[in-house]
């Protein structure tokens, strides 16, 4: 199932994507599937299932895709959004390459959050202001949704625990985040605008293995990232099970799981975000998330 938070000029709403077209799961299941997001995944795999049912038995109904607005999926999520850095390798050793350090490969995963205000949905504009950074970065991103709450989940069962995935842009004042408050990653990452979500989740029967999809992104139309979610240093089982240590995660957590090599700060010559630019990133089976960059005070 493929499921986008739409609106046709009224209130957002829970679709499930069926061909071309969008069917509002609320309203063809009378009121039986919630009509928001964070709802339908905190009612639990009951619901879910129904959800299955009325978009199969709804092919050929609802409004053409091309019609609607598409909104993240989770419009907001219930807290901040949870990210890893140095997930890749790659990425790992282009960033010291860049700040001329050096670092051991992570033993375990890397954590820091982005505020869930952050978020925002497909089409919608990254907003920069140069006042307040010069060194606004894209970093494409497998973002994985809570479905089941859980705490101390072993690895074992730990995809169980998965609703679904998307895609993410985990946008990055680089200035922000590097130079000016300590070298932290949460004020760097969560400026209003920073986190593009989208274009909707696709539920983990439609992913056979979420470990081998090509993971990129386009500036303008040239690829900027080309890599594979297999070369994660951490897989998703050992995300979950890491996170959730002594930290119950709820339904509708949203995991941000780390980029590959090919970010613009450590190009040479560096490559950063300006106002007309079309961010584009793409995980292979999930989807294209396009965002455009526009100057805002
Ligand atoms: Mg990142």
């Amino acid at each position: 199932m493929r499921l986008v938070t739409f609106s046709a000029g009224d209130q957002p709403r829970v679709g499930a994507v069926v061909g071309d077209r969008v069917v509002d799961l609320h309203a063809a299941s009378r009121g039986d599937v919630p009509a928001d997001m964070l709802e339908l995944i905190r009612a639990g795999s009951a619901a879910w299932e129904q959800a299955r049912r009325v978009a199969a038995g709804a092919a050929g109904q609802g409004l053409p895709l091309a019609q609607v607005r598409l909104h993240a999926p989770i419009l907001r999520p219930p807290r901040n959004v949870f990210a890893l850095g140095w997930n890749y390798l790659d990425h790992l050793q282009e960033s010291m390459r860049a700040r001329g350090e050096t670092r051991d490969l992570p033993q375990r995963p890397v954590f820091f959050s982005k505020v869930a205000d952050c978020v925002i949905g497909p089409g919608e504009p990254i907003a920069i202001d140069p006042r307040v950074s010069q060194q606004i970065d894209w970093e494409v991103e497998l973002a994985v949704v809570v479905g089941r709450p859980g705490k101390n989940i072993a690895r074992a069962n730990a995809m169980e625990h998965v609703f679904g995935y998307s895609v993410a842009n985990d946008v990055s004042a680089r200035d922000v985040q590097q130079r000016w408050h300590g070298g932290q990653w949460l004020k760097g990452k969560s400026l209003d605008t920073f986190c593009p979500l989208g274009p909707w989740i696709v539920t983990p029967d439609e992913v056979p293995n979420v470990q081998a999809l090509r993971i990129t992104s386009r500036i303008n139309g040239q690829t900027m990232q080309d890599s594979n979610t297999r070369f994660m240093i951490f897989d998703l089982p050992t995300i979950i099970a890491e996170l959730s240590l002594g930290l119950t995660l709820q339904a509708g957590d949203v995991i941000l799981t780390g980029t590959p090599e090919g970010v613009g700060y450590a190009r040479t010559p560096p490559i950063f975000l300006t106002a007309g630019d079309v961010a584009e990133m793409e995980v292979e089976s999930i989807g294209v998330l396009r965002n455009p960059v526009v100057e805002r005070e």
